[in-house]
């Protein structure tokens, strides 16, 4: 079968390489639709650390089964089905409290096990979901991300008609945009530096888009708010000026959501988070997100399709995502398609 292997910081390549074999417990499945995460992109210029070449990425994707081991009761040969790329063990005191996202003994397709850029890949059944009749092979591929910023919502205090600003308008800042909504904030405020992502952030209702070069955030946000700053501030890049921009724009006692995961170590003012009161947190992943993910797109209370900016086959992703790390494309989602 054909997979994109990662072979070390800016190389990737269309190879040849064994199928997976399927054991008791595994489902083999057939790649319909898988997306280009940021942090592959991040992943692939060898900066993170969180993914050891040779690998195969992908891990956000939909696709078909074509055959289970002996051990598979709940899934068959034909499904069509969305997977979710955490792999928990299942009896860690996390996961036994229903936190699958940071079991102990995680492993998460696509990062530190063979992932979806490829015509086919073996997963547990625990990860699969039937994707429902209506809904696009492509559809179901944005449900792992948008999984992703429905858990950040899910774990921040909104309150009901707060003001909210998201730092970065990547995919998963713009599906931060959309949950936020779901969840009834007020004004949304999102800042970035490309005028493209910052004119999507306003089509997909942004109530204020603010480019962070030609406009001061901090600024900009206070005006917006009274002088006071956002209720909650996501944070959907991962570097040190977002992060510290993203607990300048909060209010004095507010919350900061960090999403991001690019940098290892950064600076920030201690004394800011002390003294004003400002409680940090870290999200990762999603757990009863996932399920939650598929029905508000399936039932059309979000809209992940203005988000997929292009479609190519599986052939050109190494050219994509070359393209998106050196910055010479600014393409929100693109799927591949094996
Ligand atoms: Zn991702
Ligand atoms: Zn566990």
């Amino acid at each position: 079968m054909k997979a994109l292997v990662y072979q070390g910081p800016m190389t990737m390549t269309l190879e040849e390489v064994p199928a997976p074999t399927v054991g008791d417990d595994d489902i083999l499945i057939q790649v319909r639709s898988v997306g280009i995460c940021g942090s592959d992109v991040h992943g692939y210029i060898g900066k993170t650390g969180r993914r050891k070449p040779p690998m195969i990425m992908g891990h956000e994707f939909s696709g078909q089964v074509v055959a289970v081991g002996k051990a598979v009761q709940r899934v068959a040969p034909g499904d069509a089905v969305i997977v979710s790329p955490i792999q928990a063990c299942g009896h860690c005191p996390n996961c036994q409290a229903g936190l699958t996202n940071i079991c102990t003994n995680r492993h998460v397709l696509g990062v530190d096990i063979a992932g979806a850029y490829a015509d086919q890949l073996v997963v547990k059944e625990s990860m699969v979901y039937p994707k429902p009749a209506g809904m696009s092979w492509r559809h179901a591929a944005m449900v792992e991300p948008l999984s992703v910023a429905m858990h950040a919502v899910e774990i921040t205090p909104i309150p009901l008609m707060g003001t909210v600003a998201i730092v970065g308008a990547g995919t998963i800042g713009l599906l931060t945009l959309l949950a936020a909504r779901l969840k009834g904030a007020g004004t949304v405020i999102v800042t970035d530096k490309s005028p493209h992502r910052l004119e999507m952030a306003e089509e997909l209702g942004a109530d204020l888009a603010i480019h962070v070069d030609q406009q001061d955030p901090v600024a900009a946000v206070r005006e917006a708010t009274d002088g006071l700053g956002a209720d909650v501030a996501f944070e959907a890049v991962g570097y040190a000026p977002t992060v510290q921009q993203a607990l300048a724009i909060t209010r004095t006692g507010g919350h900061v959501t960090w999403i991001g995961n690019s940098a290892q170590m950064i600076e920030l003012n201690m004394q800011e988070v002390v003294t004003r009161e400002l409680t940090v947190r870290g999200t990762y992943g999603f757990n009863k997100e996932f399920p939650r993910a598929i029905q508000a797109i399936a039932s059309g209370r979000v809209n992940v399709e203005p988000l997929i900016e292009r479609v190519a086959p599986l052939a050109e992703g190494p050219q994509i995502i070359h393209d998106l790390a050196t910055g010479r494309s600014d393409l929100i989602k693109v799927i591949l398609e094996p």
